[in-house]
């Protein structure tokens, strides 16, 4: 994440770490170079003027200065400011039964998705989430949340097509989920399948955007949280506009005292300067951020574990729970057994690669490793991955369970149903080969990661 800023700041604690006696100056020189980069990742001048003289100050207490490793201490310090900056602890939500979530922003902030995904999430959470359009300027921004919400089994209230009102839409979805019909100013409840409907437990609005922010829409938002009194107001903004999210999320809490922030594509081109001034500007917390496209690309803010990140410390505690969400427990042991004996075979394979599927984009995952954010040449190409999938898929089940059968004849068959060549056939069996080798002496993640990247390349 932010990997401009990330590379720098651990080039800059790199040098530091190196001196084995570190003297005011050498704080000094290195302070001066994070506030550029600071700056230079679009961090507001005053926010970064300020933490810097937060962190000099602990740095050049004495106890510090004189400690066997200082180069450790000022990086511990480094990151527990820059864990405060982020806002500290994660702010969770506040809801309740029948709980109501108003979501705003501008358009193109990723505001549909957003709801979509925040909907995925409470619904992972044991909640019933119900999505509620309130955009009622373009139809299209209704189809894309039904289009969202019948692949998450969320189900939508979609207005009628006549309606122009945003409070009677949204009067009318909590009079038709909460029992009689009302019959008015609702299309139709597109239901999630399964299961007769329960009764959703939270509502989620996703309200009207506009190019920029203007009265009217200040106005009909201001109307909308009056009339439902939400425990929540999340605003939406787009991480990769920079100091224009923390302006847009200014005005946005002054007008509507929004409860907190759900800050997106954290994934791109974001320098950082949104998410490092966006608590200490407006005084509110970032609580989600989305890190992808897909609907499970998002996740709870975590100050700490973003300053981890950052600092290329890695976020292990996210990665296992990335890990235990994915993978059945015991197929993950029998799966390690396995490897550990190599007899690692290409139907364990295909199993792997559904835990790796659920578990996201294989990037994500591995930029949470400690020191392996911004390793070079560790980016795996998810096309390939496809096509290694896809040769797999076309040998028999034998042929997965005993590869050494593979003769030019088979492969030549699995080359033909997979649309590969021999040569990429003849490839990935090697890779597997040489990968099953080092498994059975590595115990080492590490190594077990590179020989993994090898067999997908
Ligand atoms: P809205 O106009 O605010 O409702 O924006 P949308 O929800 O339609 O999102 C705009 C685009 O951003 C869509 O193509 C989404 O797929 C994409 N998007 C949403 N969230 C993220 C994210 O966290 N990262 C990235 N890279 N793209 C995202």
């Amino acid at each position: 994440m932010f990997p401009q800023l990330s590379d720098k700041l651990q080039e800059i604690f790199k040098d530091l770490r190196g001196h084995g006696v570190i003297s005011e100056a050498n704080v000094d020189a290195a302070l001066r170079q994070v506030r550029l980069a600071l700056l230079e990742a679009d961090v507001d001048f005053q926010v970064a003027r300020r933490f810097i003289g937060r962190v000099k100050e602990k740095a050049l207490g004495e106890t510090v200065l004189r400690s066997i490793t200082p180069g450790q201490q000022i990086v511990k310090i480094f990151h527990d400011e820059l864990t405060a900056l982020l806002g500290g602890d994660s702010a969770p939500l506040h809801l309740q039964d029948q709980g109501r979530i108003l979501i705003v922003g501008l358009n193109g902030s990723c505001k549909t998705t957003s709801s979509a995904k925040l909907a995925r999430f409470l619904q992972k959470q044991g909640h019933l989430p119900a999505l509620v359009p309130c955009d009622l300027q373009r139809p299209a921004a209704i189809e894309q949340l039904v289009t969202l919400g019948k692949q998450i089994d969320v189900p939508i209230y979609a207005p009628d097509p006549n309606e122009k009102n945003v409070q009677r839409a949204a009067a009318a979805a909590l009079a038709k989920s909460s029992g009689p019909r009302s019959g008015d100013a609702l299309a139709d409840v597109i239901p999630a399948p399964g299961p007769a409907a329960a009764r959703p437990s939270i509502y989620i609005f996703d309200t009207a955007g506009r190019q920029e922010i203007n009265e009217r829409l200040i106005q009909e938002l201001k109307e909308l949280k009056e009339f439902l009194q939400p425990q929540e107001t999340l605003l939406v903004v787009d991480a990769a506009t920079g100091q224009q999210a923390v302006s847009v999320a200014t005005h946005f809490n002054h007008a509507l005292a929004i409860s907190g922030i759900i800050l997106t594509k954290l994934d791109g081109d974001a320098r950082g300067g949104a998410a490092l001034s966006m608590r200490e500007v407006t005084h509110r917390p970032i609580k989600f951020a989305g890190t992808g496209e897909k609907l499970d690309q998002f996740e709870v803010f975590i100050p700490e574990r973003l300053a981890g990140r950052i600092l290329g410390m890695g976020d292990v505690i996210g990665l296992v729970e990335k890990a235990a969400e994915a993978v059945e427990v015991e197929d993950a042991a029998r799966l390690e057994r396995k490897l550990r004996t190599a007899s690692f075979d290409f139907n364990d394979f295909l199993a792997q690669f559904k835990m790796m599927k659920r578990m996201g984009p294989l990037e994500n995952i591995l930029g949470m490793l400690p020191g392996m954010s911004n390793m070079q040449g560790l980016s795996i190409d998810e096309k390939q991955l496809k096509r290694t999938e896809a040769i797999v898929l076309s040998m028999t089940n034998e042929e997965r369970t005993r590869p050494d059968i593979l003769n030019a004849r088979r492969r030549q068959r699995i080359a033909r149903g997979s649309g590969c060549t021999v040569t990429e056939v003849n490839d990935l069996l090697r890779r597997f080969d040489q990968m099953r080798k080092m498994m059975k002496s590595a115990g080492k993640m590490k190594k077990m990661l590179k020989g993994l990247q090898q067999l997908h390349r």
